[in-house]
Order: C-alpha cells, then sequence, then structure tokens
C-alpha cells in the first residue's frame, strides 16, 4: 500500500516554525499582516477565505478584509489595492479571482506591489518563479506541493517530475519551482498524445488538471509518488482528485484529495505573509 501523504502534518510543521517567527517579528516591532480583498461573496471564496483567517489567527497574523460588493468598479478595486499598497502595516493582500465579468484582471493584478503579492498573482511573482529570485511570492498551491514532496522527504533532485496541467495558477509555476530544485520536468496539457506512457515516466506525478480520474493505473508505477492537486466535485457533493483513488493506492506513495495538498496551502499563505513582513522589516528568518 502506497504511503500517504496527509497534508495536516505539513501544514502543521509549517505553523509550527511560523509560530516562532511571528513572534520574533513582533518583539521587534512588526505585527505581519494580511489584507484579503473579496469582491462579492462567492461560496468557494468566503470558505477559502475562513480557512486563511483562521489560520492567520492561530498563527498570531493580524488580518484586515476589504468587502467589495458584486458590482464594484474597476476603479474603486483599483484604489483598495493602492490603499494596500500604500499601508505599510500590510505586509501581503489575498486577492479573489476571477475577478467579475467588465473588471480588467491583468490590470488589477498588475496593480498590486510585488512585495505584498503573496499568492503569486503579478507580473513580478511569476518573474521571480522563472528566475529562481525572490521577486514576489510563489502561487500558493504550487508551493504546498513542494512543501508537500519537502515534509515526507521526497527529494526533487534528479528525479523525473511529470507534471499534468500548464496553469499559470500550478501547472507552469509546480513545473519550474521544480526544474528549479534540478528535477527533470515534463509538462503535459489537454493535447498531450499518450498522457499514460507520458505519466508512467514520473517518479513524481503532480497532477493538476481537474479531471477526476484522469489518470489511472497505466499512468502509475509502483514506486510513484503522487501528488494530486485536483479538486473535482460530482453530482453528489463527493470530492475527488484526478489520480483514481484505488490506482493511487497501489503506487508508492499519493496525497490524498480532500486532505492533501489543500490542507497545507493556507499555511502557504501564511508562510509567504511572514517572509513579506520580514523582508519589510529587513529582518531574516
Ligand atoms: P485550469 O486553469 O483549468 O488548468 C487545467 C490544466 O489541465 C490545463 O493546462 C489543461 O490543458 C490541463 N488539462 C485539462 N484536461 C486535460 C486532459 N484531459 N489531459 C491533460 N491535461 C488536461 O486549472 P487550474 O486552476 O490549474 O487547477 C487545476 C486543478 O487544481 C483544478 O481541479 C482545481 O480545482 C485544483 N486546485 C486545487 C487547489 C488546492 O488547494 N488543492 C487550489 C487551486 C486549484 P490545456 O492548457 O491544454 O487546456
Amino acid at each position: 500500500m502506497a504511503e500517504i501523504l496527509y497534508g495536516k502534518n505539513a501544514a502543521a510543521a509549517i505553523n509550527e516554525a511560523l509560530i516562532r517567527e511571528t513572534e520574533a517579528l513582533k518583539a521587534g516591532g512588526t505585527n505581519p499582516t494580511l489584507a484579503i480583498v473579496r469582491v462579492g461573496a462567492r461560496g468557494d471564496d468566503v470558505a477559502y477565505e475562513r480557512g486563511a483567517v483562521k489560520r492567520c489567527e492561530m498563527i498570531g497574523i493580524d488580518v484586515k478584509k476589504f468587502e467589495l460588493a458584486a458590482d464594484v468598479s474597476e476603479e474603486e478595486l483599483l484604489k483598495v489595492i493602492a490603499e494596500v499598497n500604500g499601508d505599510a502595516a500590510i505586509h501581503g493582500c489575498l486577492l479573489f479571482r476571477p475577478l467579475p465579468k467588465g473588471i480588467d484582471e491583468t490590470r488589477v493584478c498588475g496593480a498590486l506591489a510585488p512585495e505584498k503579492d503573496v499568492d503569486g498573482i503579478t507580473a513580478g511573482s511569476i518573474l521571480g518563479v522563472f528566475t529562481d529570485k525572490n521577486t514576489g511570492f510563489a502561487p500558493c498551491t504550487a508551493q504546498a506541493c513542494i512543501e508537500l514532496l519537502n515534509h515526507y522527504g521526497y527529494e526533487l533532485k534528479g528525479k523525473k517530475v511529470v507534471v499534468v496541467g500548464r496553469s499559470l495558477v500550478i501547472g507552469k509555476p509546480v513545473a519550474m519551482m521544480a526544474l528549479a530544485r534540478h528535477a527533470t520536468v515534463t509538462i503535459c496539457h489537454s493535447r498531450t498524445e499518450a498522457l499514460s506512457e507520458v505519466c508512467r515516466t514520473a517518479d513524481i506525478l503532480i497532477a493538476a488538471a481537474g479531471k477526476a480520474g484522469l489518470v489511472d493505473a497505466s499512468g502509475l508505477g509502483p514506486d510513484t509518488v503522487v501528488i494530486d492537486v485536483g479538486i473535482n466535485v460530482d453530482a453528489d457533493g463527493n470530492m475527488s482528485g484526478d489520480v483514481r483513488k484505488e490506482d493511487a493506492e497501489q503506487a508508492g506513495a499519493y496525497s490524498p484529495v480532500p486532505g492533501g495538498v489543500g490542507a497545507v496551502t493556507t499555511s502557504v499563505l501564511a508562510k509567504h505573509v511572514v517572509e513579506a513582513a520580514a523582508r519589510a522589516a529587513g529582518a531574516s528568518l
């Protein structure tokens, strides 16, 4: 049976370190603070916000919420982003997307100061991921995959990593992060031919397509380490990943859905806020 890579264990280790780092920053006069900017009240956003606030409170990070009406104008939203940028007491900003139709998302995301971009939505952050530099921050879910592998002691160096999905939120950044850690990386997408054959070459398979059961036994070897990022909800409300659970259980290791990558994401967000506060204070963690 495969080793199960529970997100809560990786999250607990991250949180423990963050509590100490937050205390040290506060002792030096810096209160790590996250701004949350939410337009409207989509169920997924509200649920994620609840989890993020709880995680921040547990660690000692302050949260300042900006809740805007679903029909807010682009100019009003830009004013809020300018306020966040200009407030030295705010170190990081979580902006929920997608933004409502009619708002230029590229313009709004581009307006956020990269040093406060704790969820990797600005061009500066993406550049940082591609050049392995500290301009901004990696998207939290992509980094959560790396944190999960680190926590369970799976090194990327020299390993064959196959990433299924090429979005800017997960697929591309996680592929670049694996490459920066000296993995040999293959990126698959909806036009990839013989997907199972390609997946089967992986030592570490990161599935982020959003297609339930896309990868089955034919794409897995007995030692494959599976990081399943997919979140798929069926008509009965049951959640599953992109890799067939029964088949992942026969691989080397797998992260469950739910309970895997998703359980690490808010801790990564908190980690970025603390890092942003430390950078702003000129402190090293
Ligand atoms: P996305 O923007 O829709 O991208 C999906 C990617 O998967 C695309 O690159 C697409 O290829 C590829 N793909 C789709 N069908 C495929 C197929 N049959 N074979 C191979 N590749 C295929 O989605 P996303 O935002 O990256 O999210 C991916 C999944 O992660 C979703 O299930 C989402 O809910 C989940 N997610 C999880 C968390 C978490 O915390 N665990 C956080 C965010 C998102 P093309 O580029 O060719 O279209």
